[in-house]
């Protein structure tokens, strides 16, 4: 049996709607969930390898999106919420009794500081941007997947329609790029 990539990609893509206005994400506690409200559609959804990201259980990858931090709130429950590891670039919110991720924030200089990372999966309406690409495939094999499976890992990101990378996407690739350069100064910014 082929390993579940993730239940959002399984059995192939549905495509989200352009005008969708955003909803509540909630972690999966059946009493007192965390509720995030998002003002907004997410953007630069992806399929992401690492493992870092929060995945559900028996999912080779996480689906994962950004959408600025001012069209997202905290709605209920959230002093159930804690950081996942506090040296990491992105603090991770997870809830403390079920262990869902229900955001990410940077707070350190960064060129995807003003972001947070979110998972639509946590929401029950449908219109969420789909998956656009497949990031950090390779990560998988850092956290004990068989390198043989590789070929067919990939096959079935691309079958589903997402290239797959092993770091981020070029857009994005080249979106932290050319704001290293402005830092530098070799770019103007
Ligand atoms: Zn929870
Ligand atoms: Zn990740």
């Amino acid at each position: 049996m082929a390993p579940s990539l993730h239940p959002l990609i399984d059995n192939g893509l549905v495509k989200g709607q352009a005008d969708f206005p955003g909803g509540k994400l909630r972690c999966h506690c059946s009493s007192n969930p965390i509720e995030i409200t998002l003002g907004s559609n997410v953007a630069h959804n992806h399929a992401c390898g690492c493992s870092k990201c929060w995945k559900p259980k028996g999912a080779l990858f996480s689906v994962v999106a950004v959408i600025p931090k001012d069209k997202l709130q905290v709605t209920a429950n959230g002093d159930k919420l804690k950081i996942v590891d506090t040296s990491a670039t992105i603090q991770r919110y997870a809830c403390k009794d079920c262990g869902v991720h229900l955001y990410g924030r940077i707070e350190k200089e960064h060129p995807f500081k003003g972001l947070d990372f979110v998972h639509v999966e946590l929401s029950d309406q449908k219109g969420w941007q789909e998956p656009q690409f497949a990031a950090f495939v390779s990560s998988i094999i850092e956290q004990g997947f068989d390198p043989k499976g590789m070929d067919e890992v990939r096959s079935k990101l691309r079958s589903v329609g997402l290239e797959t990378y092993d770091a981020l996407s070029p857009p994005l690739m080249d979106a932290i790029a050319t704001w290293t350069a402005q830092k530098a100064g070799v770019l103007p910014a």
